[in-house]
């Protein structure tokens, strides 16, 4: 099948390239839609022992932090390390735009200068002039560094509401089919 579709675009018929290309489009378009949906993650004993709501609670302590000027939307995360420490960051936004960095990556990146090289959740939470009102996914680039630090099926990214109301994902669902350090060795 797939040296047909080698083949078929060999050709360069345009047509050809569309019958090649529909069923590729329509089985990525079930994977992304069976991967997407949150689920309960607390029967799985990578998970089990994580203490959901004290890694938001940590997150809401820092949240009033956030500097966020421009956007007005708070983000605070807490990152569990493999050391069993926490760390939080919050959203820092700057009048250069693009110089701002996200609450999840500034987390991270404290951790990271605390020595840690092993992430094993992370909660988030954020929402308009502070306000916790939706579940807060992490951007891509967020998702990409988390990756840098773990293995994606042990990455717990749990996206809360409250310290009980929460969705959870593990970072390999939010960045399927992932490139990480071990594919430069
Ligand atoms: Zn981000």
């Amino acid at each position: 099948m797939g040296g047909a579709c080698i083949l078929l675009f060999e050709v360069n018929s345009n047509v050809e390239e569309l019958f090649c290309l529909v069923p590729f489009l329509v089985i990525m378009s079930f994977a992304a839609t069976a991967l997407a949906a949150p689920t309960d993650k607390s029967a799985d004993p990578a998970f089990r022992d994580i203490d959901r709501s004290a890694l938001i609670k940590r997150a809401f302590e820092v949240q009033p932090k956030s500097y966020a000027p421009y956007s007005n939307f708070n983000v605070a995360a807490a990152v569990l390390c493999g050391s069993g420490k926490i760390y939080t960051g919050v959203n820092v936004e700057n009048a250069s735009y693009p110089a701002g960095i996200c609450a999840e990556r500034n987390a991270i990146f404290h951790a990271a200068a605390e020595g840690e090289r092993q992430i094993k959740a992370i909660a988030i939470i954020g929402g308009p002039k502070g306000v916790v009102s939706d579940y807060c996914s992490p951007c891509g680039v967020c998702r990409q560094v988390m990756r840098e630090f773990g293995d994606p099926k042990k990455v717990l990214v749990i996206m809360a509401k409250s310290p009980t109301d929460y969705q959870e994902m593990t970072l390999e669902e939010l960045l399927p089919l992932s490139f990480g350090p071990e594919n430069l060795n």
